[in-house]
């Protein structure tokens, strides 16, 4: 079994073996960049070891001879005393999990090859410690779990010593101090010296790169990004390069274009006589990438030539990492870089004008889930909002909230329903916690490539990093910026897009996006490059969708929204909403009736009211099909709730009152309390017990159609009838219906369809029968995936999804997105029979998976004609079905 592969074996197709960076250093050595030579340890190593707890029989043999000859290729032996070859041990998963894995540097020193390494270094004495001591600080943290702060005091201690705060400040002698210290609290920690043989380094480092994949942080964060757990990570072994060897050496990390904006220029940060962990740790600050021009121009030529390079070949933005080793250029890492929602739409625009990739492939490159991060507000800003500091905007969105220090206190208010904004100097894997809790973070340290910044902008989460006029002080929890002091609690407002940072809660108003949406912001005029490239997208994603996308509406104005963002129609008007408010106690009445006179006369009250409501939906959606549904919920809950009412008839009774109302009133509610009203008399149950009901809604609905239709207003109804669950419930409804259509339709011209939900499972499973008697399905999936798992829908999400979710019996909430091989083959079944029986039945969803972009996919795949979703929801499914057809 090969577990090895020489970075010449490999290219950028092999993410699943290689991980992500091990599949571009091969492409990159493959298109003759410089890459320092090595070799990658395969995902499946990876696994093995994890399974069994050692390394897979063959594995030693197969690092020993790639070892020998990445050692032959650079003339130099591991660890020699002399003139020892250093290498770097770093992880690489298939999908990238920045910073939340290991990597350990400088793999090979040791008390003899520090004295060879300071040699080829022309005597730079200094700069052999400061690997040395950089080794056994890495190694004993990442191998051995020796606590790092202990290192970091050391470290701090020395500098004091030397009465400094600059580590550049420490010289050679203070630097070998500093390993001795380093040496005792490895011992101190592990009961053992630290290890000197350089192959018994390497094998530790590769085992505890393997077991960094089950570290709690990765955990966490493979969970948030929905990364799957089984796919181990691979292991890079790297010949050293060394950014730390002098002024005319240095590292950095670089985007080929704006991952924030999407902005074409040079964005990147550059760290001058430093290794690559003191850049992305946000440790020392950095400059920008532009100032390599001034520091060393030829590198910094070469640097921009392979970037052009790399974004040809990969055809997208890239991002970058790299040292110059003594004016000598190498790359260490490239990817196709994280970028903003917005850069995303902006980018695939731009690739698109450059003819690097057609608008079919620029649909691949954005998502529903970042355009609906375009949707969300924006800061409203007048003169009563001054910036008190202004840093780097590092994932964009709008965010006010309570100052939080540390992640616990995060974590803590967010629980308690309070938006936290938390505030660090720097952020570091472990603050991971407070950053999922929090609505945004703010830093005092670090560039657009600090740790706060890539995985802010991973979660889509608003982060202003490198304020550096703001002074964090996390023991006394406050920060201190111009003259004000913020405390624990205060309020403060974080603008991720210009990096802006204000006191107090700025109010929000609706987005570029949203604007453009609604109509009032012109693509064709503005010079919004986000905005103009939205259009184009979403211009391209409708022409070639072949879904049409509905909204789920029950107010006029909603309607109009959603007819505004794109909605072709309504796909579920719930008409149960409307019999609130006011309208209650009609509908009370209706429930106490003693006599068919109470009854009617009930029922009479509300057709007028029902039929004016339609009227008002069917004038928004003009010429365009609307389905209305039939009363769905338990009528108890049009009802008073009963522990609440028996309490007032006690106290009335007490009082010596009259209760005989509210007695009448107690009874019915008893009569009608259900112990699973989700599974009792609802949908079209009730429409079968209540004589009336239906009738009623039928005939205010066709009224309405017929009073628009003389008014040259078209109305398209589709009569929707709920939870069927065998086709004689809809027959007999029907029949009823059908009388009532007839003698209202007269000779209007209006034309009404009659169809069902199909939300039970038994429907789904007898979809051939119950289309003899529908015009159209819509899939109800919020009940069929309750019915499907039997999960009641509003108690188990927070009861314990948890658990489900930590064991991975679902990545994700099958109420959230649709569960493809349960829920999802009972509406697969229902639409292959529904459509055998009835070739020309209409198939759609309104469940809230017709809004989720996965779910797109799963019902463009099935062959349904729509997915009908929330008004807000309808770009995204527009995309989303323009996705899933390309
Ligand atoms: C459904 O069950 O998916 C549906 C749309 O109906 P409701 O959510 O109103 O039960
Ligand atoms: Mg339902």
């Amino acid at each position: 079994h090969k577990y090895v592969y020489d970075f010449s074996e490999g290219n950028k197709d092999l993410k699943d073996l290689l991980g992500g960076k091990g599949a571009n250093l091969a492409e990159m050595t493959n298109l003759g960049l410089p890459v320092p030579p090595g070799f990658t340890i395969t995902t499946e190593a990876c696994k093995a070891y994890l399974a069994t707890g050692s390394e897979p029989p063959g594995l030693a043999d197969q690092i020993a001879a790639h070892l020998a000859a990445l050692e032959a290729e650079m003339g130099r032996r591991l660890g020699d005393p002399d003139d020892p070859l250093l290498v770097s041990v770093r992880s690489g998963a298939k999908f990238s999990m920045p910073g939340m894995m290991e990597t350990v540097l400088n793999v090979g020193l040791n008390d003899r090859s520090v004295i060879g390494l300071a040699r080829q270094a022309d005597g730079n004495d200094r700069f052999a410690w400061d690997s040395y001591r950089r080794l056994i600080q890495m190694f004993g943290k990442t191998v051995c779990e020796v606590p790092g702060e202990e290192f970091e005091h050391a470290l701090d201690e020395a500098k004091r010593a030397k009465g400094t705060t600059d580590d550049l400040d420490l010289n050679a002698d203070d630097l070998r101090g500093l390993v001795d210290a380093y040496k005792k609290i490895f011992n101190k920690h592990t009961g053992r010296e630290f290890p000197q043989e350089p192959r018994e380094q390497l094998d530790l480092a590769i085992r505890a790169v393997f077991e960094s994949w089950n570290a709690d942080r990765a955990v966490l964060y493979r969970r948030q990004e929905r990364i799957p757990a089984d796919l181990g990570t691979a292991v890079n072994v790297v010949a050293m390069v060394f950014g730390n060897l002098g002024a005319d050496s240095g590292t950095g990390v670089a985007f080929t274009r704006d991952p924030g904006s999407g902005a074409q220029g040079i964005y990147g940060d550059y760290l001058a006589n430093a290794q690559g962990e003191d850049v992305v740790a946000g440790i020392r600050n950095t400059v920008p990438l532009q100032e390599l021009e001034r520091l060393d121009k030829r590198s910094y030529d070469e640097l921009l030539g392979i970037m052009a390079r790399l974004e040809e070949h990969y055809r997208d933005l890239c991002d970058i990492e790299f040292t110059i080793e003594r004016g000598k250029l190498w790359m260490l890492q490239t990817r196709v870089g994280k970028r903003t929602a917005a850069a995303a739409f902006v980018i695939a625009g731009q690739l698109v004008d450059e003819g690097l990739i057609d608008l079919d492939e620029a649909l691949h490159r954005v998502n529903g889930a970042q355009l609906a991060q375009l949707m969300f507000p924006r800061f409203q800003l007048d003169h009563e909002f001054e910036p008190v500091a202004k840093g780097i905007g590092a994932s964009p969105g709008a965010a006010s909230g309570k100052v939080v220090f540390t992640s616990a206190r995060a974590v803590e208010l967010a629980a308690e329903g309070e938006p936290v904004i938390l505030v660090r100097r720097e952020t570091n894997p472990d603050d991971l916690n407070g950053m999922i809790a929090a609505r945004g973070i703010l830093t005092s340290r670090g560039g657009k490539t600090s740790h706060a910044a890539v995985v802010a902008r991973g979660m889509g989460k608003t982060c202003v990093s490198g304020a550096d006029e703001i002074d964090v002080n996390v023991p006394q929890k406050r920060f201190t910026v111009g003259g004000h002091t913020v405390r624990e609690g205060d309020l403060v407002s974080i603008d991720g897009t210009t990096g802006k940072v204000y006191l107090g809660e700025v109010p929000v108003s609706p987005s570029e996006v949203v604007q453009y949406f609604e109509g009032s912001l012109d693509p064709e005029q503005t010079d919004d490059a986000l905005v103009r490239a939205v259009h184009r997208i979403m211009t391209h994603a409708d022409s070639r969708r072949r879904l049409a996308v509905r909204t789920n509406a029950d107010t006029g104005a909603d309607a109009a929204r959603a007819r505004r963002f794109g909605a072709e129609g309504i796909g579920l008007c719930r008409t149960e909403h409307m019999f609130l408010g006011d309208r209650r106690e009609l509908v009370e009445r209706l429930i106490l009736a003693r006599t068919d006179g109470e009854r009617e006369s009930a029922l009479a009250a509300l057709l007028p009211l029902q039929r004016a409501d339609f009227v008002e939906i069917f004038e928004e959606m003009n010429g365009l099909p609307v389905t209305v549904r039939l009363i769905d919920p338990p009528l108890h809950e049009f009802l008073p709730p009963l522990e609440q009412l028996a309490v007032n008839v006690a106290v009335a009774q007490e009082r010596g009152q009259d209760v005989a109302q509210e007695e009448a009133l107690l009874d019915a509610v008893r009569r009608m309390h259900e112990q699973n009203p989700m599974l009792g008399l609802r949908g079209v149950r009730l429409g079968l017990v209540i004589p009336g009901l239906f009738a009623m809604q039928v005939r205010a609905i066709v009224e309405a159609a017929v009073d628009c239709a003389r008014r040259g207003v078209v109305a398209r109804p589709e009569i929707m009838v709920p939870l069927v669950g065998a086709v004689q419930e809809l027959e007999t409804v029907r029949a009823e219906a059908e009388k009532i259509i007839a003698e209202v339709v007269g000779d209007s011209g209006v034309e009404v369809l009659i169809g069902t939900m199909i939300e039970v499972p038994r429907a789904a499973l007898t979809a051939g029968q119950i289309a003899e008697a529908a015009q159209f399905f819509s899939f109800g999936t919020n009940d069929l995936t309750q019915m499907g798992w039997g999960f009641s829908r509003d108690d188990v999400e927070g009861a314990f999804f948890w658990r489900y979710l930590e064991l991975g019996i679902f990545g994700i909430s099958p109420f959230e997105s649709i569960d493809r091989e349960g829920v999802g083959r009972l509406v697969r079944i229902a639409a292959e029979e529904g459509r055998a029986a009835r070739p020309e039945l209409k198939l759609g969803v309104c469940g809230e998976h017709g809004g989720d972009p996965e779910s797109v996919h799963f019902f463009h795949e099935v062959g349904l004609d729509y997915v009908s979703c929330s008004p807000f929801r309808v770009p995204v499914a527009r995309l989303e079905a323009g996705r899933a057809s390309v």
